[in-house]
């Protein structure tokens, strides 16, 4: 990973918002696995689905883990 740099970092059980509604109607997605990918369960509705790192960046707006913010951006 040397010489790659994320603005996000994320962990297991971080919340992730997204910019764009899940269909469900929920924004909120739970980090289910860590790696070059990155798999997420929908709050809403528990669907899964699997997004690489550039991709989540430009999909999320914040990072939660428990009740604190991890990273914010607008
Ligand atoms: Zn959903």
């Amino acid at each position: 990973m040397a010489g790659k740099f994320f603005l996000f970092q994320y962990e297991k059980d971080d919340v992730v918002k997204m910019r764009k509604k899940h269909p469900c109607g929920s924004f909120e997605w739970k980090v289910m696995t860590v790696g070059s990918e990155i798999k997420l369960e929908c709050c809403g509705c528990k669907r899964m689905m699997v997004m690489d790192r550039p991709t989540i960046e430009k999909a999320t707006s914040l990072v939660r883990r428990g009740d604190q913010v991890i990273t914010e951006k607008t």
